[in-house]
């Protein structure tokens, strides 16, 4: 056990190496280099009897757990899209999880409820959304994705399965283009219309989605006996970050009643920009709409913000209400446990709250703008080298592209995939793969917190000089 005057020492110590690890987190190999097991084997089959003094375990947390971290908070971590934090993100986490509370209806913290109620409002004008938006905090998108499928599930069948379950004849068919976030096709299984019932419209040559063929899928279904009830269009898609045309996809929806959802993960927080805005054109027609300001925004994971035309669809679907839950509030007030899957919810409005005011709206776009500044000017010097090639376009962040020196084609593949390994292995980046119309491609994402323009500059020339290598001892 720890005593309060032990807690006020040791949490001073904590916070000294807190701070101490983010100044030299770039000192760390960025990816763990740990091998499978290496950490459990260490850890005792049977926990401990008697308690352990916290100097025992911070020992073993920098000897045991340290070792098997990979530094999402380097700034050369290029992985992935990012998970980056910052400083008074950090803070207000201390803060929360010293309050520890359950901000599950507004009597369990009124503060958390109306702080989040005032957050999602500043992040609707920050991002553009039009004024009737509501927000709501989540945990992740793909809860979010599975919140705003499993309304339009709701709406597409009159609240029938919500009463009756579902009975076998729904058929019913949501549609997003091939290139959507695997979320899309868990909430299929985890709502039971059945993966085969996400179908995945072609993708144009700049991987978004064709809008004619979703109207062509759907007419065709319709025919078929299928019901059609929902459409997912992807801005920024994981792969590659190609943005569906919303507004082509919107009239479609419109045509047929559809519930339009809009995946912005990652690259809603572009919508910061009002250069970016072109995204949303179309955004009326749009019911739900997710990003992440825990991917690109500095906010700690986990902190999704999902935005709902209408509250009152999505209250009906996952209202529920046991006596021991009945409060009577002196006036209207938000019980968000009505508004997503969870009852309990941690406070997470309080990081984004600490995130707006401390960066400022024009902090958060100046350094939003930088790191797709830089991206733009690595894709320009990739297009230039002969021995690199981009093979996507790359609108924000994030650049995709292959090692392509002269010879055989068919070894590209194997040849990139060998890069990234030495990359990687090397500890000094980290990067992630994708595949692009089959073919092997490094991804490079620009965001993080404390990522300089030197940091990609020094990446993309030891990107250069370990293929140059691989090459001569080849
Ligand atoms: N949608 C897109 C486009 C993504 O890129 C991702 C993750 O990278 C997700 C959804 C899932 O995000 P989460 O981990 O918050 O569920």
């Amino acid at each position: 056990m720890v005593s309060p005057p032990e807690f006020r020492k040791i949490a001073h110590e904590f916070v000294d190496w807190m701070a101490d690890y983010l100044e030299q987190v770039e000192q760390y190999p960025v990816k763990s280099p740990v091998t499978p097991g290496a950490i459990l084997r260490q850890l005792p089959e049977h926990p401990p009897s008697a308690g352990e003094p916290m100097e025992t375990l911070f020992a073993d947390f920098q000897r045991i757990i340290m070792p098997g971290i990979t530094h999402w908070q380097s700034p050369n971590f290029f992985a992935y899209f990012n998970a980056n934090s910052s400083y008074p993100s950090l803070l207000a986490e201390m803060l929360t999880a010293t309050l520890g509370t359950q901000c599950m209806i507004w009597e369990t913290s009124p503060a958390a409820a109306e702080l989040e109620e005032r957050v999602m409002d500043w992040l609707g004008q920050m991002l553009g959304l039009p004024a009737g938006f509501v927000g709501v905090i989540h945990d992740t998108a793909s809860t979010a994705t599975l919140c705003a499928l499993l309304t339009a599930r709701e709406v597409a069948t009159q609240f029938a399965v919500n009463r009756e379950g579902l009975t076998g004849g729904e058929k019913l068919r949501v549609y997003c283009s091939e290139e959507t976030h695997s979320s899309i096709e868990k909430a299929g299984k985890i709502m039971g219309i059945g993966k085969e019932n996400v179908v995945k419209i072609a993708t144009d040559p700049s991987l978004a989605m064709y809008a004619a063929r979703l109207r062509a899928a759907i007419a065709q279904d319709g025919e078929d006996g299928f019901i059609p009830m929902a459409v997912v269009a992807t801005l920024g898609t994981t792969s590659t970050t190609a943005v569906d045309p919303l507004p082509e996809i919107a009239d479609v929806c419109g045509t047929h009643k559809l519930w339009l959802h809009v995946d912005a993960a990652h690259a809603g927080t572009a919508l910061l920009l009002p250069e970016f805005r072109w995204m949303i054109e179309g955004i009326s027609g749009v019911d739900s709409f997710v990003f992440n300001p825990h991917k690109w925004m500095f906010t700690n994971f986990d902190c999704t913000a999902y935005f709902v035309k209408n509250v009152e669809l999505l209250v009906r679907t996952f209202e529920i209400l046991p006596e021991y839950l009945k409060t009577n509030p002196l006036g209207d007030v938000k019980n968000y446990r009505d508004w997503g899957i969870p009852l309990g919810r941690r406070f997470r409005a309080l990081k984004l709250w600490f995130v707006i005011r401390s960066f400022g709206v024009r902090g958060l776009q100046e350094k939003v703008r930088s790191h797709i500044s830089w991206a733009q000017a690595l894709s320009k010097e990739i297009i230039a080298h002969d021995a690199f090639e981009l093979m996507a376009p790359a609108p924000f962040n994030l650049v995709c592209f292959r090692y392509r020196p002269a010879g055989d084609e068919n070894t590209l593949d194997d040849l990139n995939q060998r890069l990234l390994t030495n990359l990687n292995k090397s500890g000094k980046v980290y990067l992630t793969h994708t595949r692009i119309r089959g073919c092997y491609a490094l991804r490079m994402c620009i965001g993080q917190t404390s990522t300089t323009p030197e940091h990609v500059k020094k990446a993309w020339n030891f990107i250069q000089a370990t293929a140059a290598e691989m090459e001569l001892t080849s």
